[in-house]
């Protein structure tokens, strides 16, 4: 029986792994969560797993969490009353909680930075879903987990893709990932995206895009702000800086490739020129459920993959004058240094204020492009972990006096309406 202890368990990722563990009691059993704001669906976690620990990321909602639990009926509370606790510390708790063998980061933005270094640290094994804390910080978290005994298992499907892949290879015993050290005889990684929720649409027509646009992704059902990353391609732009980091390749080797139906969600090609691909429907069940059973495989009654029903798979070169984040990615990773954590910051930004209709769907790139510019007088190329905190409250900040100042399309007819 593994304990898993899931931050961020009221999203997407952090209730598709709660029902995992519902699915298969005899082996998970749920010890940790942490929460953001839905306070109602925690307690519903918190009656059905009974976890030992609760952290709260905002210590103010904790006397609220604590009145739920008490209004509960005397036969709906749990067994045993969970600890619980909140603000970073908490976080760090349920990150490093003893008894917890594996943490799933499902926690959204370099939020969930320091909550993955205190598993690190801890030696819990990790299903990495918080792709932005690699992002932003793959020169600290690396070396930490060369020091540590746990092992850095990629919960994106993309890249669990490829890490299934690899484990048919002859070097699969080096599967403890992310040493950041090149992966031997793994030539080429081909990314694959769905396109988003703009893949249809022509260029001139994002102009008219609004945040009800953006939110509605043609294959996949996630967080706003992912769905967001996705229709700007910027999720595929840190998936390449994420691929990076776990297996070491260099950015002219990692490819993306434009895939509507999503049914291959990734490929690598080896050294013998053989490319290697992993199917399914697109579920982020499956890869999380492979971090949570590899090495082992688990028998499910998950809807197979029928390829007759897909019909056809095709594929297509990304379009970079449309979706210029992109290569803003691509330049940021082989920058290298800081410049992801800048990259990565100023998109968390901008995303934020776009969905709260400050700014128009095309600001995103202006953006976070005049962030990465003007840190190059800055850059660090070794930073430490205060100095990613630091760039990373820098680019939000820029970002935020950015549109203060006013964007250029700020005015068009989608944002005003
Ligand atoms: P989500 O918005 O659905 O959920 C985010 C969770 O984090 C919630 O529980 C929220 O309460 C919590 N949270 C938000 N801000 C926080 C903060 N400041 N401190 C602590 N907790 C906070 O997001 P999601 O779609 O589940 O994505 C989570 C992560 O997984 C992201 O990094 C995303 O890129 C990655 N990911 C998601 C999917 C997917 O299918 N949803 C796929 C691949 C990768
Ligand atoms: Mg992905």
């Amino acid at each position: 029986m593994k304990a898993i202890s899931v931050l961020g368990s009221t999203g997407s990722i952090g209730t598709q792994t709660l029902q995992i563990a519902e699915e298969f009691p005899d082996q998970f059993r749920v010890v940790a969560l942490t929460a953001g704001r839905n306070l109602s669906l925690l307690v519903q976690q918190i009656q059905r797993h009974q976890p030992e620990l609760v952290a709260l990321a905002d210590p103010a909602l904790l006397p609220v969490l604590k009145q739920h639990l008490e209004d509960l009926p005397a036969d709906q509370r749990p067994a045993k009353a969970p600890e619980l606790v909140a603000g970073p510390s908490g976080l760090n708790a349920a990150a490093s909680w003893d008894t917890a063998d594996l943490v799933v980061t499902g926690i959204v933005g370099c939020a969930g930075l320091l909550p993955t270094l205190a598993a690190i640290r801890a030696g819990k094994d990790l299903a990495l879903a918080n792709k932005e804390t690699l992002i932003a910080a793959g020169p600290v978290v690396l070396p930490e987990l060369k020091k540590s005994s746990s092992r850095l298992l990629p919960a994106d499907s993309e890249h669990s893709a490829i890490f299934q892949c690899l484990q048919g290879t002859p070097w699969a015993e080096n599967a403890r990932l992310s040493t950041g050290v090149p992966t031997p005889g793994l030539r080429r990684i081909q990314l694959t995206a769905s396109g988003g929720a703009f893949r249809d649409w022509e260029a001139a027509d994002l102009e008219k895009a609004t945040v009800a646009d953006a939110t509605r992704h043609p294959n996949w059902s996630m967080g706003r702000k992912i769905t967001v990353d996705s229709a700007t391609l910027m999720n595929k732009g840190l998936e390449v800086i994420e691929a990076h980091y776990l297996f070491g390749l260099d950015y002219d080797h990692i490819e993306i490739v434009i895939h509507p139906q999503s049914i291959i969600h990734s490929m690598i090609e080896l050294a013998d020129s053989s490319v290697l691909a992993q199917l399914g429907w697109p579920d982020m069940k499956l890869p999380i459920l492979y971090c949570l059973s590899w090495p082992s495989r688990l028998e499910t009654p998950w809807r197979r993959l029928d390829l007759t029903e897909v019909g056809q798979l095709t594929f297509r070169g990304p379009d970079t004058a449309k979706y210029p984040c992109m290569e803003l990615a691509y330049a940021a990773g082989r920058a290298g240094g800081t410049m992801p954590a800048v990259l990565n910051a100023a998109n968390e930004e901008a995303v934020a204020q776009f969905l709260d209709e400050r700014i128009h769907f095309l600001d995103i790139p202006d953006l976070i492009e005049t962030a990465c510019e003007r840190h190059k007088a800055d850059f660090m190329d070794q930073p430490q972990l205060e100095d990613v905190l630091s760039v990373d409250q820098w680019a939000r900040q820029a970002v935020r006096e950015a549109v203060q100042r006013g964007t250029r399309r700020m005015t068009l007819p989608a944002v005003a309406a």
